[in-house]
């Protein structure tokens, strides 16, 4: 019999499976505290439950866990952890601290299929999707090693693209929403912009703030790129922001890599004012972190200032963001699979 995975469940699936056992309701809360506060890796640390409950459920359930196999500390506080799945990939997840926030980027695929050409983790490749459960375990995971501090903010920024992996995503928000009890507010998807899903998600993930990877003001340039964007080009993406369910006090935030001589033109600023015009927004401006062997190089210091200053006289909320952990590889567009002790 296949054994079933309790960090699977979703709370109606723990309900399902405490009642298929002849159990009471009240068992479901005690695992979820435990797996979701507890940070329980095995069922023997489910000590609510009895030593024959508990050789009953070794019978029929286990919990699985992603396991570190490296942690990097950086100069500036932010730490990568690189984690191994069941079937032996890994993922890294980077914690970065900020004032009184404990931001988590996590990962949502081993590596990731969209290409973009500024982006390492695109030059592994794909190999698969992650699922709910791992995804929210690199919270769970973290937390443990940095106990009794806790992840308060996540960033769905790491390896892989989360509207391509629609289904367990979803699934894994309701999670951090539910169990870990992160606010909405604190979580944000970043997207290289799957229309589709895109207008799907507000209908089936909690109301968490979204940010968009847009990198360039024309589809020439996007598409070279950024190759999803030859199948869902900028109009496309702007119009489905346009139409976007925003809460209130709440803005899209557009995050725009800083190229050389590729996207970081007077012209493209004037071009981004206009295309952003209209939308609940702020624009993050992130020189680019170029990895070994990357062909991009980062805008001149005074091109980004340039450039933000046109955003900023036209009213466009616009901050310069520099990649942290960069000294570990473990800043934007450096994180990978495929990793050799
Ligand atoms: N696939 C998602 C999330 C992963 S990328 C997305 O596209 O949004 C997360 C962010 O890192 C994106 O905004 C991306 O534009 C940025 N990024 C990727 N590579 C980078 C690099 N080399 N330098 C700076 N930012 C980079």
């Amino acid at each position: 019999m296949n054994k079933t995975n309790v960090k699977s469940l979703s709370k109606n699936g723990l309900f399902h499976f405490v009642e298929s056992l002849g159990l009471p309701r009240y068992r479901v809360d005690q695992l979820i505290r435990r797996l979701y506060k507890n940070y329980a890796v095995n069922i023997d640390e489910i000590t609510e439950f009895s030593k024959d409950l508990r050789n009953i459920l070794h019978d029929v359930a286990y919990i699985s866990n992603i396991e570190l196999v490296k942690q990097i500390n950086s100069k500036d506080k932010t730490k990568k952890f690189l984690f191994s799945l069941e079937d032996l990939q890994t993922i890294e997840s980077v914690l970065i601290p900020d004032e009184d926030r404990l931001t988590l980027c996590i990962s949502s695929q081993v590596g990731c299929a969209m290409g973009c050409l500024f982006c390492q983790t695109a030059r592994c490749g794909f190999a698969r999707n992650l699922k709910s459960y791992e995804i929210a375990d690199q919270i769970i995971a973290v937390n443990r090693i940095i106990n009794p501090a806790k992840v308060t903010n996540i960033v769905l920024m790491g390896m892989g693209e989360p509207l391509a992996n629609f289904d367990e995503v979803v699934d894994a928000l309701w999670r951090i929403v539910q169990f870990l009890v992160i606010s909405k507010r604190k979580i944000t998807l970043s997207t290289a912009g799957i229309v589709p899903k895109l207008l799907l998600l507000p209908q089936k993930a909690p109301e968490i703030n979204l940010a968009i990877s847009l990198n360039a003001t024309t589809d020439e340039v996007r598409n070279e790129i950024m190759p999803v964007n030859k199948r869902y080009p900028i109009k496309s993406l702007i119009d489905t922001c346009k139409k976007y369910p925003l809460q209130p006090g709440r803005r899209i935030t557009f995050e725009y890599v800083m190229i050389d001589r590729k996207n970081d033109s007077p012209e493209d600023a004037y071009r981004l004012v206009k295309l952003l015009s209209g939308i609940r927004c702020k624009v993050n401006l992130i020189p680019i972190n170029p990895y070994p062997g990357c062909e991009l190089k980062r805008s001149p210091d005074e091109k980004i200032l340039a450039f933000q200053k046109i955003l900023l006289k036209n009213n466009l909320r616009a901050f310069i963001r520099e990649s942290r952990g960069q000294d570990i590889l473990a800043a934007c567009g450096q994180l990978r699979a495929g990793y050799k002790p």
